[in-house]
């Protein structure tokens, strides 16, 4: 057994000797049968959050309605949940009542696909009622159980086959393929945070492209936020050499080919998508750039005026653009960043108090001004990064 697991096998223990059936689930067996990296560790059990309270000393409830207690062992966070069924699916959207059960195949059957619906005991030996472990090897992504039924249930199953073909690399099964097309419109009724949680994996995985060509030929963008008419911007995203764009570079690559370029549109757009704030003006910083570099080269005032990041995620951008090129590595960036006089306004040998004696105006807006000009002068070498010296230039200027 591999050290992660090795690692949690004694909570399945104590679990068990309590008198309780224990299991690691889900996620972490698939990618442990497929010789990946694993993120995280889901336990599910037969005991109740209660129950499971009782058994360990120190819990946080972290989803207790949904049956999910964390314990915390060795300084590592572990999800423990107990078996359930969601009964009844009135709204395509939640499960509106959950169930705990005391039989894991049951639990393994309300799971996505069958690749998902796995478990494995404290010894290694797996469970697989669904022959998830033929899914694995076929390259398959296939849902448990009937796909029409499966994907009305939960219709943010439909995004997760996607992503997982983005993830994984793998092909989605014929009847759960078809399921999609068919069932497509039901997407409009799930909650845009869960779309956007599975939308941006899709976005970042290894095999993007793939996925991003099936969100098309199945016709699920339309009922993506904001992405109804926009096929062939997906497509030709599709085609384009995209793997070593960050998430927020891929937003704004999209973004791009579709032409909404402008502050507002991207704010309205990525809004929609009920993206942060912070990262909104991230992407609208990103998206600028590109514009920019679309008109003039960068000059170094540029490249101190736009930060590094911004510039380096531009560069990437635009090299894939213009040049049909995909650069993992933004270092002849970095090194033209560094080479500037300053980096950073912090750095100027100057203060505005310098200003205010060194002038007989009163305090006020150009003061502000004055330091930009400063600026842009020290990062053009029109002028030393020298107090003296940038005192003499001011009075040329006539800005003191
Ligand atoms: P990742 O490695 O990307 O986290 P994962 O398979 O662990 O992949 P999660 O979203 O963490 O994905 O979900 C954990 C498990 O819960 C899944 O493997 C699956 O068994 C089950 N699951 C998650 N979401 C659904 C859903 N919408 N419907 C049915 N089962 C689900
Ligand atoms: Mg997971």
């Amino acid at each position: 057994m591999i050290a992660v697991f090795r690692d949690a096998a004694p909570i399945l223990k104590k679990i068990e000797y309590a008198g309780f059936e224990a299991y690691f689930v889900g996620g972490s067996v698939r990618d442990y049968l497929l010789g990946k990296k694993i993120n995280d560790i889901d336990i599910a059990t037969s005991a109740t959050p209660e129950e499971v309270k009782g058994i360990f000393g120190q819990t946080i409830d972290i989803g207790i309605q949904h049956g999910t207690v964390m314990v915390i062992v060795d300084g590592k966070s572990y999800e423990i949940t107990t078996f359930r069924t969601e009964s009844s699916y009135v709204d395509f959207r939640r499960p509106s009542e959950v169930t705990f059960i005391r039989e894991l195949r049951e639990d393994l059957q309300r799971r996505d696909f069958t690749m998902n619906a796995m478990a494995m005991d404290k010894h290694g030996t797996i469970i697989d009622y669904f022959s998830g472990r033929d899914a694995l090897k076929q390259k398959k992504i296939e849902t448990v159980g009937n796909a029409n039924e499966r994907f009305n249930e939960d219709a943010l199953r439909m995004m997760r086959a996607i992503r997982f073909v983005s993830t994984l690399g793998f092909s989605l099964e014929e009847k759960t393929y078809d399921s999609i097309v068919q069932n497509r419109l039901l997407l409009a009724k799930i909650a845009i945070e869960r779309i956007t949680q599975e939308f941006e994996k899709l976005l970042t995985g290894k095999y993007s492209k793939k996925s991003l060509q099936l969100i098309a030929e199945t016709n699920l963008h339309e009922y993506l936020p904001m992405l109804k008419e926009k096929k062939q911007a997906i497509l030709q995203v599709s085609k384009m050499e995209i793997d070593y764009l960050t998430i927020d570079e891929m937003w704004s690559l999209l973004l791009w080919k579709m032409d909404i370029t402008a502050n507002k549109e991207i704010d309205v757009f990525l809004r929609k998508w009920k993206l942060p704030v912070k990262k909104i003006k991230k992407i609208q910083k990103v998206v600028a750039a590109l514009l920019g570099k679309q008109k003039n080269k960068w000059t170094c005032v540029d490249l101190y005026k736009i930060t590094l990041e911004i510039v380096c995620s531009a560069e990437k951008l635009s090299m894939l653009i213009w040049e049909g090129k995909s650069i993992k590595d933004t270092d002849y960036i970095k090194a033209a960043f560094e080479k500037l006089p300053i980096q950073d306004k912090t750095e100027l040998a100057i203060h505005g108090k310098d200003l205010l004696n060194w002038s007989s105006k009163p305090s006020g807006a150009w003061i502000k001004e004055a330091i930009e000009a400063v600026e842009y002068a020290v990062v053009e070498q029109k002028v030393k990064n020298d107090k003296q010296a940038i005192k003499e230039w001011l009075e040329s200027c006539h800005l003191i």
